[in-house]
């Protein structure tokens, strides 16, 4: 049988999600009110969350329904096709066989839709009319006014000022779909309003745009805020990433040696790489589990692991994860997606009890690979993805070394279509890394709540 291209009919996409909590043998610690700093309960997210997506927050049971209205919208791009990169292997000379589940098949070009489409769901039920949301590049701005968008809802998008200035093309798929996308930090809101006074000039930052959007949600009762990453149910939600490519490996008599995949706030990561950690806690596999950050943001490889807010101003819960510190200002590398300061803890979690492993790398080694990538397979990845091909390309290139016989799956999270001008500066030799200096890490982690 030829394996270029795997796929799988709509009557065999999963109609379940798979949650990790049921299997984990540490939880991490409970997320804190952020005042009292005593475990929030339902009732402390319930101003900006539907009860649905808080009950699937905390559910420890293994298997939850996806909402038939959910799979119907995940059908117009589900079952994502997962494909052999043979020329990819070709170009590098290795016997590694490498394999990519492609995400940027989805409407929104990314990932993000999976969730996206159930955040709204849920909260449509529950009868709520407007959702607030922040967004850094913009996918996940893009991703949320689409479902907004199939579900009748008003969508407001914080998008960091830098990206809104410099990537144009984003803020115009999200008009397209009715979503309002204003620059952060802005003065619609307090927190932007006292950010702006301290520097008019700030050019925001996920952290800001945060504040601003849960800020804008808890202020409205006909308004709730969405997370694009890092929450628990976002990467129940992604878990049908990781499903599909399973079933589809064993259509082509494959397990993989290796799962790789980009990690800004673990969502995507979580996606793919979660049940094959089922495969590993529960049936013991050998799998290995690799997530890729950059040398920029090193949240996994070099941040704290403990509680920190998910936001500047410290409106959210105190999440316990790896982090560089709510107030860490990321250099304006191009994988916007990935600058987040810290991650998710479930899948902070699992690195620290070793089930997973983290590499960071810095972008013009990641953009090589990226072009490699794009020349072999015909695919323009997304910056963001491209940390996830590099990995791959490394495990190839160890594999040709030791001369052995090796299976990689990484996920390829979306294309880098609106990404041009990065790749513009990548080929005109205009990139430079930005290794993180020790000094500015440890005075970022001075800023850590003491709990
Ligand atoms: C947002 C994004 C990421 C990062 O996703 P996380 O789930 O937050 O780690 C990766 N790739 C693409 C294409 C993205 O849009």
């Amino acid at each position: 049988m030829s394996d270029s291209k795997i796929l799988l009919s709509e009557k065999e996409m999963p109609t379940k999600w798979y949650n990790i909590q049921a299997d984990m043998p540490n939880l991490p610690k409970p997320a804190l009110h952020p005042e009292t700093k005593q475990p929030a309960g339902p009732e402390d997210l319930s101003p900006i969350f539907p009860m649905g997506l808080i009950m699937q927050e905390v559910s420890r049971e293994r298997w939850i329904e996806i909402p038939e209205e959910v799979q119907e919208i995940y059908r117009l791009w589900r079952p994502s096709p997962l494909c052999r990169a043979k020329r990819l292997e070709k170009a590098l000379d290795t016997p590694a066989k490498i394999y990519y589940k492609y995400e940027g098949v989805s409407p929104a070009g990314s990932h993000k839709l999976n969730t996206a489409v159930a955040q709204a769901y849920y909260n449509k039920v529950e009868g709520i009319k407007r959702l607030s949301t922040e967004t850094g590049a913009g996918q996940w701005g893009i991703a949320l006014s689409q479902a907004c968008n199939f579900f009748g809802l008003e969508c407001t998008v914080y998008m960091v000022k830098v990206s809104y200035q410099q990537k144009p093309y984003r803020r115009s798929v999200m008009e397209i779909f009715g979503a309002n996308c204003i620059a952060s930090p802005s003065n619609q809101t307090s927190s932007g309003r006292q950010i702006l006074e301290k520097d008019p000039e700030s050019l925001g930052s996920l952290g800001m745009a945060i504040s601003e959007a849960v800020e804008d949600a808890a202020g409205r009762s006909d308004t709730n805020y969405a997370l694009g990453s890092v929450l628990n149910h976002v990467t129940l939600h992604q878990s049908i990433i990781g499903l599909e490519a399973r079933e589809q490996l064993a259509k082509a008599d494959a397990y993989p040696d290796v799962v790789i995949a980009c990690c800004g706030g673990g969502s995507n990561f979580a996606g793919v790489a979660f049940p094959f950690a089922y495969d590993k806690i529960v049936k013991g596999a050998k799998v290995r589990l690799v997530a890729v950050e950059p040398s920029a943001c090193p949240t996994l490889t070099r941040g704290h692991f403990g509680y920190d807010f998910g936001d500047v101003a410290g409106f959210t819960p105190l999440l316990w994860m790896y982090t560089l510190g709510k107030d860490f200002m990321p250099p304006g590398i191009h994988s916007g997606g990935l600058r987040y300061h810290g991650d998710s803890p479930l899948v902070s979690q699992i690195v620290h009890d070793g089930i997973a492993e983290a590499r960071a790398y810095g972008q013009t080694a990641t953009f090589k690979s990226a072009v490699l990538f794009a020349k072999s397979e015909g695919v323009v990845p997304a910056p963001e993805s491209s940390h996830a091909i590099h990995c791959a390309v490394e495990e190839a290139i160890a594999a040709r070394e030791a001369d052995e016989a090796r299976t990689i799956l990484f996920n390829l999270s979306g294309h880098g279509l609106l990404d041009l001008p990065s790749y513009d500066d990548y080929l005109s030799g205009k990139l430079v890394d930005y290794p993180l200096p020790e000094d500015n890490l440890k005075k970022a982690l001075e800023q850590l709540p003491k709990v």
